[in-house]
C-alpha cells in the first residue's frame, strides 16, 4: 500500500452524488476541512458523452447493465461527480404524509412527518430552480397523456423538474439532459451546492474508489483505489458516507461491519418501472423538445401503490425494452416516431438484499411479490385505458423492469438489530460516521425521492455541526 502524507481531515465524505454535495456545502460553509471521494469521472458541460450508448456506458456502473439475482429487473446506478443529478429526470416532489407514516411505522423515528420536515424541504428548494413546463411547450407525447387523463377522469399534475432555463423557444430538446446537462439548465449538484462547497474549499478527488474504511473512537482511515490504479489511504476526524443506497452497504460489508451492524444490506427497495408505448397514426415525435411535463395525482393510484409518468428515453434504451428479434424489431423501431410513452412505478413492498460475494463484489437480490406485480398491473390497465382512449393503434408494453431509485441497505431506525442509522444521522455504536443519503429510507415511498434526500442531507449536515461544536 502506497503511503500518504495527505491532511487530517475534519471529514471525509464517500459519493459525489446527491447527498455528498448537500451535506458538503453546509460543513465547508461552517469552516471544516473536507474531502470528498467518488468513484466516478468529473465531466463538464462541454465533455459529457453526446450520444445515448457512450451515456449509458460511460455515468453508470457497469455500464448501466447491473441485474439483479434472478434477472428480471435491472438496476440503474450513476457513477459520476453529481451522480444522480447528472442522469435522473430532474424531477422533484416531496413526500406526503403516507410517506412518513409507513416510514414512521417501519423506523420508531417520530421526525418522518410532513411538518417537522417543511423547513428542510424549504431549504433544499431554496438551493436549486423548479420549474414546470410551459403549456405552449408541452409536446404531443405530453397532450397524448393529458388527454387521457381527462377523457377518463383521472387527476394529474404538472412535474415538477430542477431545470432553469432549458430553451425551447429555441427549439432545444432536453431530452439530451439524461446524459449529462449541456446547457447548465439541469439542476445537478455540480451546478449548484457542489460548486459551492468547491469554492469554500471541498478536495474533490474523482475516480477514486473508497474500497475499505477503518474507525476508531477518533479516527477513520478510508482506503481508496485511486485513478492510476494505485492505492491510497485517506484519514479524518469523521466520515461521511453518501455512496447510495447500493455502494454504502457494499463499502460496509467489505469493511467487514456487517456483525456489528446486522440489518447492513437489508430492506433495498427500488420502485420497479417499466416504460410502455402506444403507437398513433400519426407522427407523436417525443423526443422533440420537453421531453416530459406531467405525472399522474389520482388518490385512486396512490392507494393502489402505482404512478405514472409522462417520459421518453433515447433510442438505444426504447429497442433494448422492445421485444422480438430481426424484421419484427426492425418493424416496431421504424415507428419510433409515432410512439407515446408512458411509465408505471410501483411502490414495492417486499424488501431485497445488498450482499457481496468473497471477492467483494456486489449482488442484488430483488424480488418482486405477489403485491408487487398486483400494482404493476393495475397501472398497466390504466395505460392500455389511456392509449385506448387517445386513438392508439397499438399498445406495447416494455418487457424490462428498471430500478432507479436505489433506496435502503443502511435503513434508519431506532431499533440497532433491524436499522443501521441512528435517529441523528450516525451508524448505531459509531460516534463518528454519518448518513443521509438513499440508503437511509426506511422502505419505498413510492415517490420521487431526490428533493427528500437534499432535504435530510441539510438536516443531517446541521445536526453534524451541532455534534461538532458540542
Ligand atoms: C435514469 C434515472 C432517472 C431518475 N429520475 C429521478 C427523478 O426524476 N426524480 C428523483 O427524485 N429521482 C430520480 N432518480 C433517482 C435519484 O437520482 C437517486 O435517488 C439519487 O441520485 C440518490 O442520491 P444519493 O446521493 O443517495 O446517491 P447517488 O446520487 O447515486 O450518488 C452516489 C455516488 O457515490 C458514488 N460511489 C458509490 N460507491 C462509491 C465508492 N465506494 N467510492 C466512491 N464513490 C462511490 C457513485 O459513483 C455516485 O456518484 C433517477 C435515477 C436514475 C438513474
Amino acid at each position: 500500500m502506497t503511503p500518504t502524507h495527505s491532511p487530517f481531515y475534519d471529514y471525509i465524505l464517500v459519493g459525489a452524488g446527491i447527498s455528498g454535495p448537500f451535506i458538503a456545502h453546509e460543513l465547508c460553509r461552517a469552516g471544516a476541512r473536507c474531502l470528498m471521494v467518488e468513484a466516478g469521472k468529473q465531466y463538464t458541460r462541454k465533455t459529457y458523452p453526446r450520444n445515448d450508448l457512450d451515456g449509458t456506458a460511460q455515468l453508470y456502473w457497469s455500464g448501466g447493465l447491473e441485474l439483479g439475482t434472478d434477472a428480471r429487473l435491472v438496476f440503474l446506478r450513476p457513477k459520476v461527480v453529481g451522480g444522480g443529478s447528472i442522469v435522473n429526470q430532474a424531477l422533484v416532489d416531496r413526500f406526503d404524509e403516507d410517506a412518513f407514516d409507513s416510514w414512521r411505522r417501519d423506523s420508531g423515528v417520530d421526525d418522518f412527518n410532513e411538518k417537522a420536515m417543511v423547513p428542510w424541504y424549504e431549504k433544499a428548494e431554496a438551493e436549486i430552480a423548479i420549474q414546470t413546463i410551459p403549456s405552449e411547450y408541452r409536446n404531443r407525447n405530453a397532450d397524448i397523456f393529458e388527454q387521457g387523463f381527462q377523457r377518463l377522469g383521472y387527476q394529474l399534475a404538472p412535474l415538477r423538474r430542477a431545470q432553469k432555463d432549458c430553451n425551447y423557444e429555441a427549439g432545444n430538446c432536453c431530452i439530451e439532459c439524461l446524459n449529462g446537462c449541456r446547457i447548465g439548465s439541469k439542476q445537478s449538484t455540480p451546478e449548484t451546492v457542489l460548486k459551492k462547497a468547491l469554492e469554500l474549499g471541498l478536495e474533490l478527488r474523482a475516480e477514486t474508489e473508497a474500497l475499505k474504511i477503518d474507525s476508531s473512537a477518533n479516527a477513520i482511515s478510508v482506503t481508496c483505489q485511486t485513478p492510476d490504479g494505485g492505492v491510497t489511504t485517506y484519514r479524518a476526524r469523521n466520515l461521511v458516507l453518501a455512496s447510495g443506497a447500493i455502494g454504502n452497504s457494499r463499502l460496509l460489508l467489505n469493511s467487514g461491519l456487517g456483525k456489528r451492524l446486522p440489518a447492513v444490506g437489508h430492506n433495498f427497495f427500488c420502485h420497479p418501472q417499466y416504460m410502455n408505448f402506444g403507437v398513433y397514426d400519426q407522427p407523436v415525435m417525443s423526443h422533440l423538445g420537453a421531453f416530459q411535463a406531467f405525472k399522474s395525482d389520482d388518490a385512486g393510484f396512490r392507494k393502489n401503490g402505482f404512478k405514472l409518468e409522462n417520459v421518453y428515453a433515447g433510442p438505444a434504451a426504447i429497442a433494448l425494452l422492445l421485444s422480438g428479434f430481426g424484421r419484427r424489431h426492425h418493424r416496431t423501431m421504424e415507428r419510433l416516431s409515432h410512439f407515446a410513452c408512458i411509465e408505471v412505478c410501483t411502490r414495492d413492498t417486499q424488501p431485497g438484499r445488498i450482499r457481496v460475494n468473497r471477492k467483494g463484489k456486489t449482488i442484488i437480490v430483488k424480488r418482486q411479490n405477489k403485491e408487487d406485480l398486483i400494482r404493476y398491473h393495475k397501472g398497466l390497465t390504466v395505460i392500455d385505458e389511456i392509449f385506448n382512449a387517445t386513438g392508439a393503434k397499438e399498445v406495447i408494453h416494455g418487457t424490462m423492469g428498471i430500478g432507479l431509485h436505489l433506496m435502503g441497505g443502511c435503513g434508519m431506525g431506532t431499533d440497532p438489530n433491524r436499522s443501521v442509522v441512528d435517529p441523528d444521522f450516525c451508524l448505531h455504536g459509531f460516534k463518528n460516521i454519518f448518513c443521509a443519503d438513499s440508503s437511509i429510507f426506511p422502505n419505498a415511498p413510492g415517490i420521487n425521492p431526490s428533493l427528500t434526500i437534499m432535504a435530510l442531507s441539510k438536516k443531517a449536515a446541521a445536526q453534524l455541526l451541532k455534534d461538532a461544536n458540542r
